[in-house]
């Protein structure tokens, strides 16, 4: 917990500006950079909101002043060599101007540790792989993943009164059954053209599927890498 005037003296101030790197504080996500000066790191700590000096339009800039989608900081760090800021920030909206989440939505190219599915690469690209370079997408289907583990929990210690105790005591029978049903609802809810019904049905439907998987033994990996395998860029947004 430094002092304004301490922290000014950490940092390396090249023609007057330090890059900042803005990471959204919930998702973990890079939202995109921008240089700071002293004047908007000053603005930044008094008010709490990110601002920057825009070095095209050469004037102090706080993000989301025309936008809308101001940042909430929530922490503000500068790395070992004091010549970069971190900045955590809760984002009212998308941080790019284009409206896309993060800036860095550009793929280059894409890495061979991302390309699921070929000889010799599948060991290394596990799941701790895939996430180190986290889309929001991928950071989403990580809730997949932790309903898995949430699921197989619930088979091994059958916790009173949990629906999903509730299946696993009934049998697969019963998760067949449910799935019929909620893969009907699906059905009858894209039919309406009622998005909110499909979406709480789809949910449901996910999530017999995922009871399914785990009464029959069978990883939600298993299925994800066959799902990559169909693809030959999986990882692209
Ligand atoms: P805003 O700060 O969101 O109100 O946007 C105002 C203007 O700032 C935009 O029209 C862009 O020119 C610029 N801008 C906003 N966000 C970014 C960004 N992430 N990177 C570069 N320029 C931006
Ligand atoms: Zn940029
Ligand atoms: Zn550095
Ligand atoms: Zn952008």
């Amino acid at each position: 917990q430094l002092s304004l005037e301490q922290v000014v003296e950490h940092i390396r101030w090249d023609e007057g500006l330090v890059p900042a790197i803005v990471q959204d504080v919930d998702t973990r996500e890079v939202l995109m950079m921008a240089y700071m000066n002293r004047e908007s790191l000053k603005l930044s700590l008094e008010s709490g909101e990110t601002w920057f000096w825009s070095r095209s339009r050469q004037e102090l800039w706080n993000k989301g002043a025309t936008s809308g989608n101001v940042q909430k900081i929530v922490s503000l760090k500068y790395d070992c060599d004091g010549d970069t800021l971190l900045v955590e920030v809760k984002p009212k909206g998308p941080a790019c101007h284009t409206g896309a989440v993060t800036c860095f939505h550009n793929e280059i190219i894409g890495m061979p540790a991302n390309e699921a599915g070929q000889a010799g690469t599948e060991e290394s690209a596990d799941s701790s792989t895939a996430s180190s370079s986290s889309s929001s997408a991928q950071r989403r289907f990580e809730v997949l993943a932790e309903l898995e583990s949430v699921i197989a929990e619930r088979e091994r210690e059958r916790p009173e009164g949990a629906y999903t105790t509730y299946l696993f005591d009934k049998g697969v029978d019963k998760i067949l059954k449910k799935i019929g049903e909620e893969a009907s609802e699906t059905i009858i809810a894209a039919k309406n053209k009622d998005n909110d019904e499909l979406r709480l049905e789809v949910s449901d439907l996910m999530y017999h599927l995922l009871v399914l998987l785990q009464e029959r033994k069978l990883p939600l990996d298993d299925i994800m890498s066959e799902l990559s395998r169909r693809h030959e860029r999986p990882r692209r947004d």
